[in-house]
């Protein structure tokens, strides 16, 4: 049964008529689309998105796109072809707030907003470790991906010009830098096409090399000891060099130097090791936690500001039931989405608010480009099973935004 409050902020409250969302990422781009579909029949209300690009990136398949494998235009999704027409969309670099006068400052110019979706994700978390910010690529983006790849085929040919194998080694040798599913997945995904890149580059196949540098005492932290189990065998298979508990101390030119002294060389260095909310938001003067991530209520409304609600990467929802933190994750900033708009919609019409629960539907990571491991209902599976469901859930996702505009089956 949902958990119901009467909501005691006024509708009225500056110009609630006016939503504005800050972002189509994830969570962004759901509140829209949901909320499309409950403002059928209540043509007052405006509804504009902000976001920087005027498409959606379908993040969870960057390191397909980081390993030559897929596309860059192929994880933007145009949001012409996904928003309803009476959604505003303004192209533009948001630059701050003007909370005390309801205002989101943008590139474009002011936006007033009665009600403010908060959704502007996250940006690589460097934990001040010097050189790193400097000396690595980072993936958190459709850009950053085609980055690591143009860098890595760069790696390659370079390579292919060395005179000793020793040196070719070293210069195609991807070094990744955290041990999370991004990190997993990035590493998987070279392992398996850099071999073959090598000969189009007229290298031996052998020569290139990925080794991944986790800080903590496995990969997948937090994940069933089967799937990190399964995950790490996959990785080793694919000849993939995990080095745990190998702290970063710097990033230097010559490589990562951890902290027990220990040197990790290679020619391009990835950063997929943490996040940490952007900029603007920890500077906002919003309440903000662990990480910069805004501080909410249970109906994801920001504390302080019943008239501003934040969800996806940059929120920091606790979950009831542990305590911790929600994580970072697509399936987490869905819900998040679904559960602001129907509290925008409940405002609309005084009705309670729904307070936010997740529904944990389980993990998928993979592990090169025709395996992965899957913890679902608490069954653990590792082959080529995991990775057609990965595939599954993500044609599956890109297919719900392009046919969800004005279609909620859950509206009351
Ligand atoms: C490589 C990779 C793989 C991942 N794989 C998975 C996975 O398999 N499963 C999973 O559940 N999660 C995965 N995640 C995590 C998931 O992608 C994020 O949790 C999710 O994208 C968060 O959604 P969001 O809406 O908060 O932010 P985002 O999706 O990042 O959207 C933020 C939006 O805000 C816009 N924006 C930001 N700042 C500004 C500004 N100043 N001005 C204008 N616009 C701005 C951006 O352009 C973007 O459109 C992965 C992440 C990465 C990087």
């Amino acid at each position: 049964m949902k958990d119901l409050e009467v909501l005691n902020v006024p509708v009225t409250a500056g110009r609630s008529s006016q939503i504005v969302v800050a972002g189509a990422g994830y969570a962004g781009l759901h509140v829209v689309l949901r909320l499309t579909a409950r403002l059928r029949n209540n043509p007052v209300v405006e509804l504009t998105l902000v976001d920087r690009h005027d498409y959606h990136q379908v993040l969870t398949e960057l390191p397909r796109v980081a390993g030559g494998t897929r596309a860059t235009d192929a994880v933007r999704l145009p949001l012409q072809d996904m928003l309803a027409k009476r959604v505003r969309f303004v192209q533009a670099e948001i630059n701050g707030f003007d909370l005390a006068g309801r205002r989101l400052l943008t590139g474009a110019g002011p936006i007033g907003w009665g009600r403010l979706v908060l959704a502007l994700g996250s940006r690589p978390n460097d934990f001040a470790i010097p050189g790193l910010a400097q000396r690595t690529l980072s993936l958190y983006s459709s850009s950053d991906a085609e980055r690591v790849w143009a860098a890595a085929s760069k790696a390659l040919t370079v390579a292919a010009a060395a005179a000793d194998p020793e040196r070719q080694r070293r210069l195609a040798t991807v070094v990744i830098g955290g041990g999370g599913a991004t990190g997993v997945e990035l590493a998987g995904e070279l392992a398996e096409i850099l071999p073959e890149a090598a000969k189009c580059h007229g290298l031996a196949p052998d020569r290139p090399a990925v080794q991944l540098v986790e800080a903590g005492p496995t990969i997948l932290a937090g994940s069933s000891p089967q799937l990190i189990e399964k995950a790490a065998r996959i990785l080793s298979d694919l000849g993939v060099q995990v080095h745990t508990n190998a702290r970063i101390a710097a990033a230097t030119e010559q490589g990562f130097r951890l902290t027990d002294g220990q040197l990790v060389e290679g020619g391009v260095f990835v950063w997929a090791g943490g996040l940490k909310a952007p900029e603007l938001v920890a500077d906002s003067g919003l309440p903000t936690g662990r990480n910069g991530r805004v501080k909410v209520d249970r109906y994801l409304r920001v504390l302080d500001h019943p008239e501003i609600y934040a969800a996806g990467d940059l929120a920091s929802v606790p979950d009831p039931r542990t305590g911790h933190v929600l994580p970072p994750l697509a399936q987490v900033a869905l819900e998040e989405g679904e559960t602001v708009a129907r509290n925008l919609d409940a405002e609309l019409n005084g009705r309670p608010l729904e307070a936010f629960t997740f529904h944990d539907k389980g993990s998928v990571v993979s592990v090169g480009t025709r395996r992965g491991v899957a913890d679902i209902a608490g069954i653990t599976t590792g082959g080529q099973l995991a990775h057609l469901l990965k595939d599954a859930i993500e044609w599956e996702y890109r297919q719900s935004v392009r046919h969800l505009r004005g279609w909620d089956p859950v509206a009351r």
